[in-house]
Protein backbone atom coordinates (compact mmCIF):
# COMPACT_ATOMS: atom_id res chain seq x y z
CA UNK A 1 0.00 0.00 0.00
CA UNK A 2 1.52 3.38 -0.92
CA UNK A 3 1.43 6.34 0.63
CA UNK A 4 -1.97 7.88 -0.45
CA UNK A 5 -3.58 4.49 -0.22
CA UNK A 6 -2.46 4.66 3.54
CA UNK A 7 -3.99 8.01 4.05
CA UNK A 8 -7.34 7.15 2.48
CA UNK A 9 -7.57 3.83 4.56
CA UNK A 10 -7.00 6.21 7.93
CA UNK A 11 -9.07 9.50 6.93
CA UNK A 12 -11.01 9.28 3.52
CA UNK A 13 -14.78 8.42 4.56
CA UNK A 14 -17.00 6.77 1.96
CA UNK A 15 -20.84 8.30 1.39
CA UNK A 16 -23.56 6.97 -0.54
CA UNK A 17 -23.78 7.32 -4.11
CA UNK A 18 -20.09 6.23 -4.58
CA UNK A 19 -18.40 9.49 -2.95
CA UNK A 20 -15.27 9.09 -1.42
CA UNK A 21 -14.72 12.21 1.20
CA UNK A 22 -11.44 13.13 1.87
CA UNK A 23 -11.44 16.73 2.42
CA UNK A 24 -9.64 16.34 5.79
CA UNK A 25 -6.39 15.95 4.26
CA UNK A 26 -7.11 16.60 0.10
CA UNK A 27 -9.71 18.97 -0.94
CA UNK A 28 -10.66 20.56 2.11
CA UNK A 29 -8.35 21.01 4.67
CA UNK A 30 -4.89 20.21 2.74
CA UNK A 31 -1.89 18.08 4.01
CA UNK A 32 1.07 19.89 2.50
CA UNK A 33 3.14 17.35 3.18
CA UNK A 34 1.00 14.75 1.80
CA UNK A 35 0.72 17.54 -1.72
CA UNK A 36 4.70 17.00 -1.77
CA UNK A 37 5.18 13.51 -1.67
CA UNK A 38 2.22 13.63 -4.42
CA UNK A 39 4.29 15.74 -6.60
CA UNK A 40 7.71 13.94 -5.74
CA UNK A 41 5.52 10.59 -7.59
CA UNK A 42 4.47 12.41 -10.54
CA UNK A 43 7.86 13.38 -11.13
CA UNK A 44 9.08 10.69 -11.08
CA UNK A 45 6.59 8.66 -12.79
CA UNK A 46 7.06 11.81 -15.79
CA UNK A 47 11.02 11.95 -15.33
CA UNK A 48 10.79 11.27 -19.20
CA UNK A 49 8.44 13.06 -20.20
CA UNK A 50 9.52 17.18 -21.69
CA UNK A 51 6.78 18.97 -19.33
CA UNK A 52 6.76 22.59 -19.70
CA UNK A 53 3.20 23.30 -17.86
CA UNK A 54 1.17 21.78 -15.55
CA UNK A 55 -2.95 22.14 -16.60
CA UNK A 56 -5.19 21.43 -13.75
CA UNK A 57 -9.51 23.19 -12.94
CA UNK A 58 -10.48 25.19 -10.09
CA UNK A 59 -11.18 24.37 -7.36
CA UNK A 60 -9.61 21.33 -6.10
CA UNK A 61 -6.93 20.56 -8.44
CA UNK A 62 -5.14 23.57 -8.13
CA UNK A 63 -3.06 23.21 -4.41
CA UNK A 64 -1.84 19.64 -5.83
CA UNK A 65 -0.85 20.89 -8.74
CA UNK A 66 0.85 23.92 -7.38
CA UNK A 67 3.09 21.91 -4.97
CA UNK A 68 3.07 19.45 -7.81
CA UNK A 69 4.54 22.12 -10.11
CA UNK A 70 7.55 22.90 -7.72
CA UNK A 71 8.93 19.07 -8.73
CA UNK A 72 8.21 20.14 -12.43
CA UNK A 73 9.83 23.90 -11.94
CA UNK A 74 7.13 24.53 -14.58
CA UNK A 75 4.17 27.21 -14.40
CA UNK A 76 0.66 25.88 -13.36
CA UNK A 77 -2.49 26.79 -15.79
CA UNK A 78 -5.83 26.49 -14.14
CA UNK A 79 -9.30 26.19 -15.93
CA UNK A 80 -11.74 28.93 -15.04
CA UNK A 81 -15.55 28.04 -14.62
CA UNK A 82 -17.29 30.54 -15.78
CA UNK A 83 -20.97 31.39 -16.55
CA UNK A 84 -20.08 34.19 -19.32
CA UNK A 85 -20.50 33.86 -22.43
CA UNK A 86 -18.74 36.59 -24.51
CA UNK A 87 -15.40 34.65 -24.24
CA UNK A 88 -14.66 33.70 -27.89
CA UNK A 89 -12.08 34.09 -29.54
CA UNK A 90 -9.79 35.12 -26.60
CA UNK A 91 -10.55 31.91 -24.83
CA UNK A 92 -10.66 28.08 -25.07
CA UNK A 93 -13.80 26.44 -23.09
CA UNK A 94 -15.34 22.74 -22.77
CA UNK A 95 -18.17 22.20 -21.16
CA UNK A 96 -18.03 19.95 -17.78
CA UNK A 97 -20.80 18.12 -16.30
CA UNK A 98 -19.52 18.25 -12.46
CA UNK A 99 -19.72 14.64 -10.50
CA UNK A 100 -20.31 16.01 -7.29
CA UNK A 101 -22.31 19.12 -7.84
CA UNK A 102 -24.52 17.63 -10.72
CA UNK A 103 -24.24 20.66 -12.53
CA UNK A 104 -22.78 21.87 -15.96
CA UNK A 105 -19.85 24.44 -16.20
CA UNK A 106 -18.09 26.25 -18.57
CA UNK A 107 -14.75 26.11 -17.83
CA UNK A 108 -12.07 28.69 -19.65
CA UNK A 109 -8.36 29.19 -20.45
CA UNK A 110 -7.22 32.01 -22.06
CA UNK A 111 -5.07 31.56 -25.09
CA UNK A 112 -2.61 33.35 -23.84
CA UNK A 113 -1.38 30.88 -21.34
CA UNK A 114 -1.53 27.80 -23.75
CA UNK A 115 -0.44 27.20 -27.13
CA UNK A 116 1.21 24.35 -29.81
CA UNK A 117 4.54 24.76 -27.67
CA UNK A 118 3.22 23.48 -24.90
CA UNK A 119 3.74 19.98 -23.02
CA UNK A 120 1.13 19.41 -20.73
CA UNK A 121 0.75 17.66 -17.70
CA UNK A 122 -2.89 17.52 -16.76
CA UNK A 123 -3.16 17.29 -12.81
CA UNK A 124 -6.51 16.92 -10.91
CA UNK A 125 -7.49 15.47 -7.75
CA UNK A 126 -10.34 12.74 -8.53
CA UNK A 127 -11.61 10.53 -11.48
CA UNK A 128 -14.62 9.37 -12.16
CA UNK A 129 -16.37 9.04 -15.10
CA UNK A 130 -13.53 11.55 -16.93
CA UNK A 131 -15.87 14.64 -17.58
CA UNK A 132 -13.74 16.96 -16.10
CA UNK A 133 -11.09 15.29 -17.58
CA UNK A 134 -12.27 15.08 -21.24
CA UNK A 135 -12.80 19.20 -21.08
CA UNK A 136 -9.40 19.74 -19.91
CA UNK A 137 -7.87 17.33 -22.78
CA UNK A 138 -10.15 19.45 -25.05
CA UNK A 139 -8.67 22.46 -24.07
CA UNK A 140 -5.06 20.79 -24.90
CA UNK A 141 -6.28 19.99 -28.37
CA UNK A 142 -7.99 23.58 -28.77
CA UNK A 143 -4.61 24.86 -27.96
CA UNK A 144 -2.74 22.83 -30.80
CA UNK A 145 -0.33 21.62 -27.53
CA UNK A 146 0.72 18.39 -26.83
CA UNK A 147 -0.56 16.11 -23.80
CA UNK A 148 2.11 14.52 -22.45
CA UNK A 149 0.16 12.53 -19.66
CA UNK A 150 -2.26 12.91 -16.93
CA UNK A 151 -1.50 12.80 -12.77
CA UNK A 152 -4.56 12.06 -10.86
CA UNK A 153 -4.64 11.50 -6.76
CA UNK A 154 -7.71 9.12 -6.44
CA UNK A 155 -9.23 7.40 -9.39
CA UNK A 156 -12.29 5.41 -8.63
CA UNK A 157 -11.39 2.70 -10.90
CA UNK A 158 -15.36 1.13 -10.65
CA UNK A 159 -16.70 4.01 -12.39
CA UNK A 160 -15.95 4.51 -16.22
CA UNK A 161 -13.18 7.73 -16.86
CA UNK A 162 -10.50 5.78 -16.47
CA UNK A 163 -10.73 2.75 -19.08
CA UNK A 164 -11.82 5.60 -21.21
CA UNK A 165 -8.98 7.72 -20.44
CA UNK A 166 -6.55 4.90 -21.33
CA UNK A 167 -8.43 3.35 -23.85
CA UNK A 168 -8.08 6.50 -25.72
CA UNK A 169 -4.08 6.11 -25.59
CA UNK A 170 -3.14 9.22 -23.02
CA UNK A 171 -0.89 8.23 -20.28
CA UNK A 172 -2.23 8.05 -16.97
CA UNK A 173 -1.30 7.61 -14.15
CA UNK A 174 -3.27 7.50 -10.79
CA UNK A 175 -1.66 7.56 -7.25
CA UNK A 176 -4.20 5.32 -5.71
CA UNK A 177 -6.77 3.47 -7.53
CA UNK A 178 -10.58 2.35 -5.91
CA UNK A 179 -11.51 -1.02 -6.56
CA UNK A 180 -14.66 -0.70 -4.36
CA UNK A 181 -15.82 0.80 -1.72
CA UNK A 182 -18.49 0.53 0.55
CA UNK A 183 -20.57 2.79 2.08
CA UNK A 184 -22.14 0.41 4.95
CA UNK A 185 -18.63 -1.14 5.85
CA UNK A 186 -16.71 1.82 5.15
CA UNK A 187 -14.10 -0.80 3.49
CA UNK A 188 -12.31 0.59 0.62
CA UNK A 189 -9.94 -1.59 -1.78
CA UNK A 190 -7.31 -0.78 -4.02
CA UNK A 191 -6.17 -1.86 -7.24
CA UNK A 192 -2.81 -3.08 -7.17
CA UNK A 193 -0.23 -1.30 -9.20
CA UNK A 194 3.61 -1.30 -9.73
P1 LIG B 1 -15.54 13.21 -13.20
O1 LIG B 1 -15.64 14.41 -14.08
O2 LIG B 1 -14.33 12.36 -13.50
O3 LIG B 1 -16.81 12.41 -13.17
O4 LIG B 1 -15.37 13.75 -11.73
C1 LIG B 1 -14.23 14.43 -11.42
C2 LIG B 1 -14.48 15.58 -10.46
O5 LIG B 1 -15.57 15.31 -9.58
C3 LIG B 1 -13.26 15.76 -9.60
O6 LIG B 1 -12.56 16.89 -10.03
C4 LIG B 1 -13.80 15.91 -8.19
O7 LIG B 1 -13.82 17.28 -7.86
C5 LIG B 1 -15.20 15.38 -8.22
N1 LIG B 1 -15.36 14.03 -7.65
C6 LIG B 1 -15.73 12.92 -8.33
N2 LIG B 1 -15.88 11.88 -7.51
C7 LIG B 1 -15.58 12.31 -6.29
C8 LIG B 1 -15.57 11.67 -5.00
O8 LIG B 1 -15.85 10.47 -4.81
N3 LIG B 1 -15.19 12.44 -3.94
C9 LIG B 1 -14.87 13.75 -4.10
N4 LIG B 1 -14.50 14.40 -2.99
N5 LIG B 1 -14.89 14.38 -5.28
C10 LIG B 1 -15.24 13.68 -6.37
Amino acid sequence: MNFLEKRIREDGIVKEGNVLKVDSFLNHQMDIRLFKQMGQEWKRRFADAPINKILTIEASGIGIAAVASEYFDVPVVFAKKSKSINIEGEMYTAEVESFTHKCRNQVIVSKKFLGPEDHVLIIDDFLANGCALQGLISIVQQAGASLEGIGIAVEKGFQQGGRVIRNLGYRLESLAIVESMDAQTGEIVFREQD
